[in-house]
């Protein structure tokens, strides 16, 4: 029997999918034809369009896809009553491979090539022997100093609403991102609320990116104090940085520069993402210095994830985790850690060192952190 059309269009897909996930395009490639150039056409049309929809097409896409999976085997099986078993059987699985092989190179296409990007550290002047234990400590206790003295302004400018697009930070990300080589200014999505809130809650994830319409999901429980940062996070990842620690890096240095409130945010968020690098002797130590009031408003988030479901947590994060090593980031879910290592090798801060560095008995121990 010769092989149908359709069946050569299918294998030829099929075979396309797995040649690009085994052999992804080099990371210069990927930087200055992708991201510097098809990527943030691809954004400003794909984000203004998913924009105009008050709800997320993500979840829409989701529901489609599984209602197309569903049917696919519904009508094997059927099929399968009255032609050869196998033969119908085998033509599901096709059909499947088919429909998960559209989804990766949609995914692939509309922004996880930014995956391959190289990373930011090569574009940057950074320099790894900045990274001691000492300095994780000088920047944790810097934070907190920060956090401190940012606390009144921030609360009393008022934290945006959980889908508020503030202009001051759209402002200072269209900044940084012109800074780092973005050819044209990214088109930020509105936040959105998404189906999968409820898994956010049970895994302790703050938002994500919706990659196939490129939109922002958030996690609806966020406290105030929060929500600068989360976003901040969020449209860097539309801004085309994928890796959880460019993302970080790039929203904390847009959020520093946007007003009280999420400036506020991101020395709060900077707190925890430090002092987690410490041992737990010195983090005591270093947090004895947090003022009531960041120490309330992290209180309230830790009161947020209480209804984080430990089985669940650990599957989503152990997930991700093999997802990103399969889009070639090393470090894994580590990498949001990296993001410590990148704001002190590259000295961005400006932070004043202290006198003199301790011996490094230890190099910090980075830990997968809830976002
Ligand atoms: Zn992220």
């Amino acid at each position: 029997m010769r092989p149908s059309g359709k069946t050569i269009a299918q294998l030829a897909l099929l075979a396309f999918a797995a040649f690009v996930a085994f052999q992804p395009p080099g990371a210069f490639t990927v930087e200055r034809w992708y991201s510097r150039w098809l990527y943030p056409i691809i954004q400003a049309n794909v984000t203004s369009l998913s924009n105009r929809s008050p709800i997320a097409v993500f979840d829409v896409a989701i529901v489609v896809v599984l209602a197309i999976l569903i049917g696919i085997w519904i009508r094997s099986i059927r099929l399968a009553r009255k032609r050869p078993v196998i033969r119908s059987l085998w033509r599901g699985f096709v059909a499947t491979l088919t429909v998960l092989a559209i989804v990766y190179l949609w995914f692939l296409a509309a922004w996880g090539l930014n995956y391959a990007r190289p990373p930011l550290e090569s574009t940057m002047n950074y320099d790894a022997s900045k990274v001691t234990p000492e300095a994780v400590r000088v920047l944790a206790e810097y934070a907190i100093d920060r956090a401190n003295s940012t606390h009144a302004a921030g609360h009393a400018a008022g934290f945006p609403a959980i889908t508020a697009t503030p202009e001051t930070l759209m402002a200072a990300l269209h900044d940084v991102e012109r800074e780092f080589g973005r050819p044209r200014p990214t088109v930020f999505a509105t936040p959105k609320w998404s189906i999968c809130t409820p898994f956010y809650r049970a895994s302790g994830v703050s938002g994500q990116l919706g990659p196939f319409f490129l939109e922002t999901l958030l996690n609806p429980d966020l406290t105030g104090p929060e929500r600068p940062a989360v976003l901040a996070h969020e449209w860097a990842h539309l801004s085309g940085y994928a890796p959880e620690s460019d993302a970080s890096f790039i929203g904390l240095l847009a959020a520093l520069r946007s007003g009280p409130a999420s400036e506020y945010s991101a020395w709060l968020d900077l707190v925890s993402e430090s002092v987690n690098q410490l041992q737990p002797v010195t983090q005591r130590v270093v947090l004895e210095k947090l003022a009531q009031g960041p120490r309330d408003d992290q209180a309230a988030i830790r009161e947020r994830l209480k209804t984080l479901v430990r089985p669940v947590e650990q599957v989503a994060w152990s997930s991700y985790d093999r997802m990103l090593k399969s889009q070639g980031v090393e470090e894994g879910v580590r990498s949001y850690s990296r993001v410590i290592q990148l704001l002190i090798g590259t000295d961005v801060l400006k932070i004043p060192q202290a006198q003199s560095p301790s011996p490094a008995p230890q190099a910090p121990s980075p830990k997968p952190q809830v976002p």
